[in-house]
């Protein structure tokens, strides 16, 4: 019996070495049932991975959302800060004029006062006055230089926020594109897994997805060195050799200790042996 994808051959010179050919059923030793419920289960992984990977799209779109937070609050605050550097500014303005306006009072009372004593009481308070009116007009100088500060982080802050709502679309694009086509993918995945489904036995499917659900998708274990790949432990010689048996049509078996229903991929060496007549064929079923 020739057997496709298992053929080996030693690299020759100034080749390189050829990858090990992946598992091949040996259709003829197994239950019929098995490389389709393997081609289920194989759907079933896939649909599993498709399913997790759309789990992870809306925190991934909030995320993107998330990084216009800090940009829209620093422009809030620059925003903040400039509304009231305007009001400390009219408030400072209208000091400076009080300050002016009663300068200029005293000044016009001085003109009328009768002594010495009253007139130099009036300087002082022109002095005063004036004094007053030019500290006003310090801090307003200040005010209107910090205003100017005040204004330009303003207009970085809405150039910042610009900037990231636009990389953020993009962004939002981006990973809303990357979730139509996982979408479409796991369609394509569910259509795929009726097709499987479909030449599975009804008791097979029942037995599949129980079994499946209790492990995490899982319904299938290869045996192999005698030993059960799903959980490690061993299997009864004699059921390797029931799985192994061209005649086993009738039921499938499970492992003992998972429960894991069991399939063999080592017929295939040994009878490729035969059919090579001894030509090392050493097939890797890991
Ligand atoms: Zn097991």
């Amino acid at each position: 019996m020739r057997l496709g994808g298992i053929g080996f051959s030693p690299p020759g010179p100034g080749t390189l070495p050829v990858p090990a050919p992946p598992p091949v059923l040996n259709l003829a030793f197994m239950h019929p049932a098995i490389p389709r419920l393997l081609d289920l289960q194989t759907v079933d992984h896939h649909i599993a991975a498709l399913r997790a990977d759309l789990e992870s799209f809306p925190k991934r779109i909030r995320e993107a959302d998330l990084k216009l937070g800090g940009a829209r609050a620093a422009l809030a605050a620059a925003k903040e800060a400039h509304v009231k550097g305007q009001k400390e500014r009219k408030k400072f303005e209208l000091d400076v004029e009080q300050w002016k306006e009663r300068a200029r009072k005293y000044r016009d009372q001085s003109g009328a006062v009768k002594t010495n004593e009253a007139y130099k009481a009036l300087q002082h308070e022109i002095a005063n006055a004036e004094g007053e009116m030019a500290k006003a007009e310090d801090r307003q100088l200040e005010i209107m230089m910090a205003g100017e500060d005040v204004e330009r982080r303003v207009k970085n802050a809405e150039i910042n926020l610009k900037s990231a709502e636009q990389s953020v679309a993009i962004e939002r694009k981006d990973i809303e594109t990357q979730q139509g086509a996982k979408k479409k993918e796991l369609d394509a995945a569910l259509a795929e897994r009726e097709r499987a489904l479909a030449p599975i036995p009804e008791d097979l499917r029942i037995l599949y997805d129980r079994i499946a659900k209790r492990h995490n998708g899982t319904a299938l274990a290869l045996a192999r060195d005698g030993q059960c790949r799903g959980c490690g432990m061993r299997v009864l010689p004699h059921i390797i050799q029931l799985l192994v048996q061209d005649t086993n049509d009738e039921e499938v078996y499970r492992c003992e200790s998972c429960g894991l229903i069991l399939y063999s991929l080592e017929p295939v060496i040994a009878h490729n042996l035969d059919a090579a007549g001894g030509n090392a064929a050493s097939v890797s079923t890991t």
